[in-house]
């Protein structure tokens, strides 16, 4: 559905992807509204019930202002996973447990034909990012959190960087200068409610099956049925 009537007559010249239930499938069961799915829910429910439960208490804390900003909540996320023992081979699974989405090969594929730009931030793994940037080639990817390991598996330490939300904008507003673009002339397509403040400040953007405050927000909305998304019926939206 393209929402302002105004058909895209460009092609973008960068097209900015949000990675969790965008390029990546999610997990719609996890979807409670309070804030976008992702894997780290998924790797609070893997460490266990009562890490889920913290992991959850943590999004009320962010939803209520009460962290300084996403690398504070991350940091606070972060504790919770080390406290119930993260290692390297839960992370690994849930990295390996990932699955693209419908059409995301196909789609960036076609994009490499057109000589576009491609770009990935997400406010997740660095691990999860740099699977998917590997498999499909993507030019540009900011991912908020990198795990770092010891010998044993167990976690050492970590870095934090402010890739969503807020952060999401300034990367974006990065890359597109770096290439001599201006932000009209770029697409992003997400799915989350973290993803309007990028929405707001590209020419196109996208809400991909996406929680309702990025629908409100995004120029075009895809809505397919569950088990039915495909990130190629993107194209059709602007031609
Ligand atoms: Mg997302």
């Amino acid at each position: 559905m393209i929402k302002n009537n105004k058909a895209f007559t460009n092609f973008p010249k960068i097209w900015f992807f949000d990675m969790e239930g965008t390029i990546l499938k999610k997990d719609i069961s996890l979807d409670n509204g309070k804030v976008a799915p992702s894997a780290w829910t998924v790797l609070a429910k893997e460490l266990g019930e009562q890490c889920y439960l913290e992991e959850e208490k943590t999004k009320d804390k962010w939803l209520n202002g009460e962290y300084i900003g996403y690398l504070d909540w991350m940091k606070d996320t972060v504790e919770i996973h080390k406290k119930y023992g993260l290692t390297e081979d839960i992370l690994g699974k849930i990295t390996n447990n990932s699955e693209l989405q419908q059409g995301a090969i196909e789609l960036l594929s076609f994009l490499k034909t057109k000589g576009v730009t491609t770009a990935l931030i997400t406010g997740g793994f660095k691990c999860l990012a740099d699977k998917v940037q590997r498999k499909l080639k993507i030019d540009h990817v900011l991912s908020g959190c990198e795990y770092f390991f010891d010998n044993s598996g167990n976690l050492e330490f970590y870095n934090l960087l402010p890739s969503d939300n807020e952060g999401k904008v300034t990367f974006m507003q990065q890359i597109a200068a770096e290439h001599g673009v201006s932000p009209s002339e770029c697409i992003f397509i997400g799915d989350g409610k973290n993803d309007i403040y990028l929405a707001e400040k590209v020419g196109v953007s996208v809400a991909f099956n996406a929680q309702i405050e990025l629908q409100r927000t995004a120029t075009h909305i895809l809505n397919q049925k569950n088990g039915e998304e495909n990130l190629l019926s993107i194209l059709d939206l602007l031609t």
